[in-house]
């Protein structure tokens, strides 16, 4: 039996059928936030994200999005 890959920042079920573009993480979001704890230079920080991390994630980057100055 093949265990299914699981993506590192959620845990979620990778799908087969994942786009190579995202692989191995579940979803683009999660390739995202892979590159962002990089770019915050903690990534030996090996924990799993809680709902609120991922918020607080997704709002940053929303700020950083809106940079209408
Ligand atoms: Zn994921």
């Amino acid at each position: 039996m093949v265990r299914a890959p699981s993506c590192p920042i959620c845990d979620a079920t990778v799908a087969p059928d994942t786009h190579e573009k995202t692989f191995p993480f579940c979803s683009a979001r999660c390739r995202n936030i892979d590159l962002f704890r990089w770019a915050e230079g903690r990534y030996a920080l090996v924990e799993p994200l809680t709902p609120d991390k991922l918020a607080e994630i997704e709002l940053r980057e929303e700020m950083e999005g809106e940079d209408g100055g």
